[in-house]
């Protein structure tokens, strides 16, 4: 009976054992491979975010850098457009300015007769000037006492910037032409012309912003007014002028 009771223990606790063992192993095994397949699906998981990620990081610069390219190719086209635009609108710029040229207000009191009611005016005559008096040549301010002296004046003067300035106004007489005569034969220029001046010496010749200017206000006067000539100091007093020196007039359209 003894003996009966210890081989019963003993194959409750082989059997308790293997169970142990059996539930232990199982669970280890188990949870292994849960942790296994866990980690793997994580890893599988985080691979393919990560894969999906770095596929969208990297499939994203690549489509931003087709769209930049894209925009680049349109920019540029848009760059061209512009560019035409530009043109397009300089010229407009130039149409509207033909209106509203920027000129600067530099009324003097000399060198000119008011002239009441309105002036017939159909003569454009360009000169030059500068400073011979020493220092600066193209000092404006030293050009304007220079005409103070002379007692004469232009209606306009353009500085080496391209600066135009008013010193008389268009309606009235301005002393620029002295004796003078224009291809029809009419004498006393100043009555029926505007004088523009241009500052420049006798060998330097003009920036090309004062030619710009020069023909804006040209344009301008034009617009305004029915211009038969468009002439220079030399073309009216040959015998006594020279002016405008080294005057390119290839650079203008009269
Ligand atoms: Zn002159």
């Amino acid at each position: 009976m003894k003996k009966i009771l210890a081989s019963l223990f003993l194959v409750l606790l082989i059997g308790v054992i293997l169970f142990w063992f059996f539930l232990f192993g199982k669970n280890g095994r188990q949870w292994e491979i849960d942790q296994t397949s866990g980690l793997e699906k994580d890893e599988n998981t985080e691979s393919i975010i990560i894969d999906n990620e770095l596929d969208s990081t990297q499939i994203q610069p690549e489509s931003d850098q087709i769209s930049n390219a894209e925009e680049k190719i349109e920019d540029g086209d848009d760059l061209v457009k512009d560019e035409k635009e530009e043109v397009t609108e300089s010229t407009e710029i130039t149409k509207d300015e033909l209106n509203n040229l920027s000129i600067k207000n530099n009324l003097v009191s000399f060198g000119f007769q008011k002239f009441s009611g309105t002036r017939k005016i159909d003569t454009i005559v360009i000169h030059s000037s500068y400073n011979s008096l020493g220092g600066d040549q193209y000092s404006l301010e030293k050009i304007i006492a220079i005409y103070k002296d002379y007692g004469v004046a232009p209606h306009y003067i353009i500085d080496r910037a391209g600066v135009i300035y008013q010193l008389v106004k268009e309606n009235d007489i301005a002393y620029h032409a002295g004796v003078s005569s224009v291809p029809d034969g009419r004498t006393d220029v100043n009555k029926f012309s505007i004088g523009i001046e241009l500052v420049g010496n006798e060998t330097d010749g003009y920036t090309k912003k004062q030619y710009e200017k020069l023909q804006e206000l040209i344009n301008k006067i034009k617009n305004e007014r029915e211009i038969k000539y468009v002439l220079g100091h030399d073309e009216i007093a040959p015998e006594r002028k020279t002016d405008p020196w080294v005057f390119d007039w290839n650079k203008i359209s009269k």
